[in-house]
């Protein structure tokens, strides 16, 4: 059984990562990928590169090392939908369960996504619980139990933007990174 985590990622920070690693427990996975996309389809402008989101990936890993990286739609370049790339997992673990995690506020909007309805061909679908989203049943989907983590990556872009401290939302090393760029 193996997971695979999508997202910007402008920047990482541990709503992401203790998500993550909690869900990897919760359903005893072997494997979860945290998996960059390069063009969000969902999203304007990104405030940092493909190149310094993964650096950022890469220095939270060395942390979080339970936790591994795909890179498949960072390396296409092109605006990536989460249909295809779980259908090319899909091709390449014919025998491996797969999960695709997301958070509640991504969930809510799941209906603007491509071919959203076969998604659940490829992977069950994992929902985090994150604040002010809606509370909805959907007995396809898995509905984890993880605590609530109230970061985003918005508030840190708006912390940078102030000078305020980011200590606490993502690892000192994403910190030290971010002050040097
Ligand atoms: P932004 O504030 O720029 O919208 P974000 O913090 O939501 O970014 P993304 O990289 O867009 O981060 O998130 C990738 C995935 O992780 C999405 O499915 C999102 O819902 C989920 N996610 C992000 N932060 C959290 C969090 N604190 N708790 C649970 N899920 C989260």
């Amino acid at each position: 059984m193996i997971g695979f985590f999508g997202g910007s990622f402008d920047p990482i920070h541990f709503g992401h990562l203790k998500n993550a690693t909690t869900i990897k427990k919760e359903l005893n996975l072997s494997e979860l990928f945290l998996m960059p996309c390069a063009t969000p389809v969902h999203k304007s402008k990104l405030r940092f590169s493909a190149k310094q989101r993964l650096d950022m990936l890469r220095l939270a890993v060395q942390e979080f090392s339970e936790l591994s990286i795909d890179t498949r739609e960072i390396d296409k370049q092109s605006p990536s939908y989460t249909i295809d790339s779980l259908k090319q997992i899909h091709t390449e673990h014919p025998n491996d369960k797969i999960f695709f995690i997301m958070g509640a506020d991504s969930f809510d909007n799941i209906t603007s996504w491509k071919k959203y309805q076969q998604l659940s061909d490829y992977a069950t679908l994992v929902v985090l619980p994150r604040i002010g989203s809606k509370q909805t049943n959907n007995k396809d989907v898995y509905f984890s139990k993880a605590p609530l983590v109230n970061i985003s990556s918005t508030q840190i872009r708006s912390k940078i933007d102030a000078q305020q401290s980011l200590s606490g939302l993502l690892p000192e090393s994403i910190i030290h990174y971010l002050q040097h760029l």
